[in-house]
């Protein structure tokens, strides 16, 4: 039987199993960094393809150095210590595996300093976020992006997703699909979980990292492909909420969200309103890779094997 498994305190263990104190620092104050990955469901292959798992690792120890936690295990040992747990949990659908480095000492008074850190990954089944065959319908948020001097938005820090949270539950409460962040410059950052692109005079745009983005794998994976399959160049620039409302095409990117379109802003239609030619290639294009179906990119992808095949416990979707 296919089940929801954790790396705990240094042992592989069903979820269930896998507890925390009332009292762990992480929980009383955030302090906690993470990672979002997926593991992509090939029913050809009978494979689950781990997406750019290295890159989520680095970005991970970036995250990890910023908040003063030290990661014990190499990245090798990461990369392993995934795939096998991906295995042991036994899906053969659409998995989401969530590692966290953590401040796990029970200890009262928010700081980094002088507070032991542990480490846990679980796993668990995950299909769609957002919709990516509809797009979805955005608003700008009355909510800042956290600020670079406030809280590093590079660095994916648990308690910095308080920031995203108001905004998309503003913008759920509005009726709206996803919040589009501004900075404190009034310039256009990200979603609640996703990299923002537009399309104008054939050229991809997307906000540097300076403007308080978290430096995204799906948004490098969208450069990329964008040049070597598309030869279309993406320009790193900040962008005003005005030209939100003039883009050609805007699409946002995520691990959880992959490749979907922004088909209104503020209540105007983007370019025609539906899926723009330009992201619906970027779109096939990215499904194609993360899904073990393009050869050139192979190299992004880490195979996991299900140890217990079972029929899939639910709609796999994109
Ligand atoms: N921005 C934020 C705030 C996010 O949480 C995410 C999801 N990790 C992204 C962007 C997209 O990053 P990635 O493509 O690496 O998942």
């Amino acid at each position: 039987m296919a089940q929801e498994m954790a790396y705990f305190q240094g042992k592989i263990v069903p979820v269930s199993e896998a507890k925390i104190s009332i009292k762990t620092h992480a929980f009383l104050y955030g302090t906690a960094c993470f990672e979002g990955i997926r593991g992509n469901w090939s029913e050809d292959q009978n494979v689950a393809y781990l997406f750019r798992l290295r890159e989520h690792y680095e970005r991970l120890r970036q995250s990890c150095k910023i908040l003063k936690i030290k990661l014990a295990l190499s990245d090798d040992e990461l990369c392993d210590l995934t795939t096998e747990l991906v295995e042991q949990s036994g899906y053969t659908e659409d998995v989401y595996i969530r590692p966290i480095a953590y401040k796990s000492q029970e200890e009262i008074g928010p700081r980094l300093h002088d507070i032991e850190d542990d480490f846990l990954i679980f796993v668990m089944p995950f299909g769609n976020y957002l919709d990516p065959d509809a797009g979805i319908r955005c608003m700008t948020s009355t909510w800042r992006r956290v600020d670079d001097l406030a809280i590093p938005a590079r660095a994916k820090v648990n308690g910095l997703y308080i920031n995203s949270a108001l905004a998309r539950t503003e913008a759920h409460e509005n009726g709206f699909d996803e919040a589009i962040m501004l900075d404190d410059r009034g310039h256009v950052s990200e979603g609640s979980g996703e990299n923002i692109f537009l399309v104008r005079h054939g050229k991809l745009i997307t906000p540097p990292p300076s403007d308080n983005v978290l430096e995204g794998i799906s948004a490098s994976t969208v450069i990329t492909l964008a040049k070597d399959e598309l030869g279309i160049e993406t320009v790193e620039r900040s962008i005003d909420r005005s030209e939100l409302y003039v883009a050609d095409e805007c699409f946002m990117t995520g691990t959880a969200a992959h490749v979907t379109a922004v088909t209104e802003v503020d209540r105007r239609p983007v370019g025609e309103g539906g899926t723009g030619p330009i992201t619906k290639q970027l779109q096939q294009l990215y499904f194609d890779a993360i899904r073990g179906k393009s050869e050139k990119y192979a190299g992004w992808l880490t195979a996991a094997r299900p140890k217990t095949a079972q029929p899939r416990s639910q709609e796999v979707n994109a």
